[in-house]
C-alpha cells in the first residue's frame, strides 16, 4: 500500500485499540453507494456499515435533517422534554405498527434494554419466581458486545475471558422449533432471536419457524423479542425481516439504519403493556432520544414510509441473488439471504473470505468477510442494477484471481 494509506494505518495501529482487523483502505469521503479513499480511489460500498447505511452515504434528506436540528438544539437530556422526541416515537410506532418506543443509542443497548424489560415483565406481570427468569436464545447469535450479551454468545472470539457471565440464558439451535418447545419452562420470560442471523453469515431459518415460535410464545405466556438491528428497516424488502413470515413480535430491537448512518440511535419498540413496566428512574440513557437523534430518526422513518426502499431492496435483491447464484461452482459454495443481503460461502478449496475481500478491494468494491469463509454482502439500498453488475463481475474476478 502506498505512502498515505500506510501512514494513516500506522497511526490507527499505534494509538487505537486493536479490536478490529479492517481492510487496508482509508476512506475520506462518501456519497450514495460510493466511497473515496485518501488517495482519491473510488470504491463501491458493498457492506453499508453493517446495514447502518441502508439509505447510502449522506442521503440529502438525512443530512438536511441533521443540519437543521444542529442549528436549533442538540441535547437536552431527558430531564426536560424536547420538541423532537414525542414526534419521533409516534412516527416510528406508526411505521412499525407498534404501540410504544424506548429510545437508546446503540444496538447492544437496545438488546440490553429488551432483556431488562422482559425480566421485569416476567417478575411483575407473569409472576416468575424472583431472579429465576430465563431467556431462550439461538446458537450462532449475535446481539452485541456488552457483558450480558456476550454471556450467551457461543462464538469463542466474542465470549471467552469476559466472565463471570450473566446467568439466565438458555441456548437452542437456531431454527429448531422442537428444541425451543423442550427448553420452555414456567420461568421462561422471552425468546430472543434474529429473524435472519447476520454475523453468523446471513442465515435464513426454515420457513414457518417463526410462526411456530409465535405459537409457542402465545401458548406459554412468553415474550417474543425480534432483533431487527441488522435485518430490519428495508434491508430484506420489508420494514422488518420478520414481516416475510407474517408474524408479529412483542418487542423489536432496532438500531444501525435508524440513525441513517449519521448518528447512533437505537430503540425497543413494541407492546405498551410490556414496555410499560418501566417507571420513571428505572432505566435510561443521557443521549437516548436526544433531539439530534430524533430529528435524523424522523427523517429515516419518513424515507421508509413511502415503501420505496423496501421495494428497491426486494427488486434489486432478486437481481443480486440471481447474479450471485451464477457464481456457485465457480469459487462459491452457497449463497443465502433475502433482499439486498447475502451471505456468500467461498468454496473451501478456493480462497479465504479475507483473500477475496482484498482482491475485491483491488477491483474497487468493498465488503468484509464474516468468520473464515463467508462474505457478507449488503449494499446501500440506493445501489443501481449496473452497480450490482459491476460488483458481481468484480467478485467473479476476485474469486479467480
Ligand atoms: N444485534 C444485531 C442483530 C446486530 O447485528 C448487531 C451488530 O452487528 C447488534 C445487535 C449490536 O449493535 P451495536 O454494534 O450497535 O451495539
Amino acid at each position: 500500500d502506498s505512502g498515505q494509506t500506510a501512514s494513516y494505518i500506522k497511526l490507527d495501529e499505534e494509538w487505537g485499540a486493536h479490536n478490529y482487523h479492517p481492510l487496508p483502505v482509508v476512506i475520506a469521503e462518501a456519497e450514495g453507494a460510493w466511497v473515496t479513499d485518501v488517495e482519491g480511489n473510488r470504491y463501491l460500498d458493498f457492506l453499508s456499515g453493517y446495514s447502518a447505511l441502508n439509505f447510502g452515504h449522506r442521503h440529502p434528506a438525512l443530512i438536511a435533517a441533521a443540519r437543521e436540528q444542529m442549528d436549533r438544539l442538540t441535547l437536552t437530556s431527558r430531564a426536560f422534554h424536547n420538541d423532537q422526541f414525542g414526534a419521533f416515537c409516534r412516527e416510528l410506532a406508526e411505521l412499525t405498527g407498534t404501540e410504544m418506543v424506548l429510545t437508546m443509542n446503540t444496538g447492544a443497548e437496545a438488546v440490553e434494554s429488551a432483556i431488562k424489560v422482559a425480566r421485569k415483565w416476567a417478575y411483575e406481570v407473569k409472576g416468575v419466581e424472583f431472579n429465576a427468569a430465563e431467556i431462550i436464545v439461538a446458537s450462532g447469535n449475535f446481539h452485541g458486545r456488552t457483558t450480558t450479551i456476550v454471556s450467551f454468545s457461543d462464538d469463542p472470539v466474542a465470549h471467552d475471558n469476559y466472565g463471570p457471565f450473566t446467568p439466565g440464558f438458555v441456548t437452542v439451535p437456531y431454527g429448531d422449533l422442537e428444541a425451543i418447545r423442550a427448553a420452555i419452562t414456567p420461568n421462561t420470560a422471552a425468546i430472543l432471536m434474529e429473524p435472519i442471523q447476520g454475523e453468523a453469515g446471513v442465515i435464513v431459518p426454515p420457513s414457518g419457524f417463526f410462526a411456530g415460535v409465535r405459537q409457542l410464545c402465545d401458548e406459554n405466556d412468553v415474550l417474543m423479542i425480534d432483533d431487527e438491528i441488522q435485518a430490519g428497516l428495508a434491508r430484506t424488502g420489508h420494514v422488518f425481516a420478520l414481516d416475510h413470515e407474517d408474524v408479529r413480535a412483542d418487542l423489536y430491537t432496532l438500531g444501525k439504519a435508524l440513525g441513517g448512518g449519521i448518528i447512533p440511535i437505537s430503540a425497543v419498540v413494541g407492546r405498551a403493556d410490556v414496555l410499560g413496566v418501566l417507571k420513571p428512574g428505572q432505566h435510561g440513557s443521557t443521549f437516548g432520544g436526544y433531539p439530534m437523534a430524533c430529528a435524523v430518526g424522523r427523517a429515516v422513518v419518513d424515507l421508509l414510509s413511502t415503501g420505496e426502499f423496501q421495494a428497491r431492496s426486494a427488486e434489486l435483491g432478486r437481481y443480486l441473488h440471481g447474479r450471485l447464484d451464477e457464481l456457485v461452482g465457480k469459487g462459491v459454495a452457497t449463497v443465502r439471504g433475502r433482499g439486498l443481503w447475502a451471505g456468500v460461502d467461498i468454496d473451501p478449496l478456493a480462497k479465504t473470505g479475507r483473500e477475496v475481500s482484498m482482491a475485491l478491494r483491488d477491483r474497487g468494491v468493498l465488503c468484509k468477510e464474516t468468520h473464515e469463509r463467508t462474505l457478507r454482502i449488503a449494499p446501500p439500498l440506493v445501489i443501481t442494477k449496473d452497480e450490482i453488475d459491476h460488483a458481481v463481475d468484480a467478485l467473479a474476478g476476485a474469486l479467480q484471481a
